[in-house]
């Protein structure tokens, strides 16, 4: 039984896993502190969930984030222990009885390849989107940015998973927050990357709010825990901030895109700050 927001059925969309460094992930947390919520592997690999969603109501079915690049040589995929099907967007649809040509909208929080590598297909040398008769949304300042970014985070971006959907002419480049609907919009953050925009699905008692790269894991809840990519750590620290207390206000249910151990949770708060609350089945 799907979780129901509004017009909206709400399911996790799986697709797979790889393993990054836990030092990356957890910045300046010291390892004894994060190895007990995350056993690194022998080379201080820690597993990283890739997780999408599906909002499916109101004629439409919309993806948020498309999963891991799918092209990779055997030496990356051994480099970040890539485990995940050959193509485990389309097979976790199918699950929820969908195919490729059933996506009606694909919304990308931003474009690191592991949240944008499942937009294109590259069939015979050809790129085209996975999803054909989806419109996909990004925000322009993301869009431009990964044109021509920074020496810093060059190495999160390939352009084959988000420049052949411009020459498609299914981009729609979004300025700033946007109300896809009146139960859904897309929020943005300047912390991680330029122009992350994060999904909050809502109706007049409930709201899920789809966490991407500002919490990757439910640890990140914790204000001085900001992964070494992020590109503006204090941006971060200060949008986690407003995020969870308002979550914690307004009792939203998280969703976690990365972490292996929780989908989805509300916000508590003890005497150290705010922490994981209950669970919750989505
Ligand atoms: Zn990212």
């Amino acid at each position: 039984m799907a979780m129901r927001i509004g017009r909206y059925e709400i399911y996790p969309v799986e697709g797979g896993s790889f393993s990054l460094d836990g030092g990356a992930l957890y910045g300046i947390i010291p390892r004894p502190l994060w190895e007990k919520v995350s056993p690194p592997d022998a080379v201080n690999r820690v597993k990283v969930q890739l997780r999408s969603l599906l909002l499916a109501g109101n004629g439409r079915n919309i993806l948020v984030d498309t999963g891991m690049w799918l092209n990779w040589p055997e030496k990356s995929k051994e480099i970040y222990c890539y485990n995940y099907a050959a193509n485990p967007i389309t097979e976790s649809l199918k699950d929820y009885g969908l195919t490729a040509e059933d996506i009606t909208d694909v919304i990308l929080t931003h474009l690191h390849f592991d949240h944008s590598g499942g937009a294109v297909l590259n069939e015979n040398g050809i790129a085209q989107p996975q999803f054909p008769r989806a419109t996909y949304y990004v925000q322009k300042e993301q869009f431009e940015w990964a044109l021509r970014p920074s020496d810093k985070d060059k190495g999160s971006y390939i352009d084959g998973t988000y420049k052949p959907l411009m020459a498609a002419g299914v981009l729609s480049l979004l300025n700033g927050h946007t109300r896809l609907d009146d139960e859904l919009e897309l929020m943005v953050f300047d912390g991680h990357t330029r122009g992350q925009q994060l999904v909050r699905v809502f109706d007049k008692d409930r709201s899920v709010f789809y966490a991407g790269d500002l919490f990757p894991y439910a640890y990140h809840f914790k204000p001085p825990c900001v992964m070494a990519y992020d590109l503006s750590p204090l941006v971060t620290v200060r949008e986690k901030d407003e995020i969870l207390s308002r979550a914690y206000k307004e009792g939203w249910i998280i969703f976690f895109q990365h972490d292996p151990e929780y989908t989805a949770v509300t916000v508590g708060k003890n005497e150290k700050g705010y922490s994981v609350g209950a669970r919750v089945q989505i």
